[in-house]
């Protein structure tokens, strides 16, 4: 793991950081990489023209730690009219793959987990009026991954909904300890789960620090959940990653209906294309809105060149 991560992401969560970041006008080319831009229709752009490429998509309102009822209510309502758009996209045939081309991924801080008292009922309701829409549209939902505080409350949701809506995904993160165990248990029938390494600052007592044991711990649960009966989605843009997804396809036979690979947005593009050119489903994570200050810092700390690239476009280099 980049040495410089925890230190950017302690940074970034001071308010004065925030504030600087936000104000000056270069960041607006580093955002413009990573996120679709601030409005509903800047992504629909962005979603058409990785649909016409021969990828799937999997849009992400930004917004996270919601402490604020109605603002929790917004997103809801933000999510129901972004579902309507997407489904009423074309979506371009792709030979062998029957994966509903749109997905949206949602963060339960946004709906409200965070809520004092009964936020983690409320942020299952909003849920559940999302993955309602959902179904009508031909949409997919899976529920992003946050802090290891929330994993918990998080996964019980998941499993709650899933009763009612079996296709709902979740996310598990390889930089947890507890997350090899997760993934035997989530490996069943019908399950849908995004394997990442992880975004967040973690403490050692949860989480694996060193890259290396962060890799390791991915391709064990990998194999886990390529061996498993559920719909593994490969959440990484890691070579050893995605060499491994498909040796592992060759062993278990799985074929494109069966697995998916997927990527960020603005990162390895030429992977993304080839992925998609060798008959694979390769679903690109888009973000866009206007909170996305979390999101890029969580970018910027992953990879030390794009924050050397931030500053260099600062001191006018
Ligand atoms: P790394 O070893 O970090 O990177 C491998 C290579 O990928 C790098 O060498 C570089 O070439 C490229 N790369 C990686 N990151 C960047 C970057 N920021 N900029 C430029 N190049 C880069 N995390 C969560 O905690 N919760 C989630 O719900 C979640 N959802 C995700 C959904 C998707 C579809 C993806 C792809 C990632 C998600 N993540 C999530 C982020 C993930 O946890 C990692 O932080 C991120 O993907 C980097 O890990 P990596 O596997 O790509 O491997």
């Amino acid at each position: 793991m980049n040495p410089l991560r925890p230190l950017i992401l302690a940074a970034a969560e001071s308010p004065r950081m925030k504030r600087a970041l936000t104000n000056i006008p270069v960041t607006a080319d580093i955002v413009r990489r990573f996120v679709a831009g601030e409005t509903r229709d800047d992504l629909i752009r962005v979603a058409r023209t990785l649909l016409d490429s021969g990828r799937l998509v999997s849009v992400d309102f930004l917004g996270e730690n919601t402490t604020d009822r109605s603002q929790a209510d917004a997103t809801v309502v933000e999510y129901l009219s972004l579902i309507n758009e997407l489904a009423a996209l074309e979506r371009p045939a792709l030979p062998g793959i029957d994966a509903p081309p749109v997905e949206v991924s949602v963060k339960l801080s946004a709906l409200g987990q965070a809520l004092p008292g009964d936020g983690p009922a409320i942020a299952t309701e909003n849920l559940r009026i999302l993955c309602t829409k959902a179904v009508q549209a031909d949409v997919w939902v899976t529920v992003d991954a946050e802090d290891h505080t929330t994993t918990d409350a998080t996964l019980a949701t998941v499993h709650e909904l899933r009763e009612e809506f079996p296709w709902l995904g979740a996310v598990l993160q390889s930089y947890l300890r507890r997350t090899a165990a997760d993934c035997r248990a989530l490996s069943g029938p019908g399950s849908r789960i995004r394997l990442c390494k992880g975004a967040y600052r973690e403490p050692h007592d949860v989480a694996f620090q060193r890259a290396s044991e962060v890799t390791d711990s991915y391709l064990h649960c990998l194999e886990v959940l390529m061996r498993g009966d559920g719909y593994p989605m490969v959440a990484s843009h890691d070579p050893a990653a995605i060499a491994a997804a498909e040796r592992l396809v060759a062993e278990t036979g799985r074929g494109p209906n069966c697995f998916e690979h997927q990527l960020l947005y603005g990162i390895r593009d030429g992977e993304q294309r080839r992925l998609a050119a060798a008959g694979n489903a390769v679903r690109v994570y888009v973000p866009y809105g206007s909170q996305w200050y979390g999101y890029l810092t969580r970018r910027l700390a992953e990879r030390p060149a794009n924050l050397a690239f931030f500053l260099r476009a600062l001191v006018g280099d």
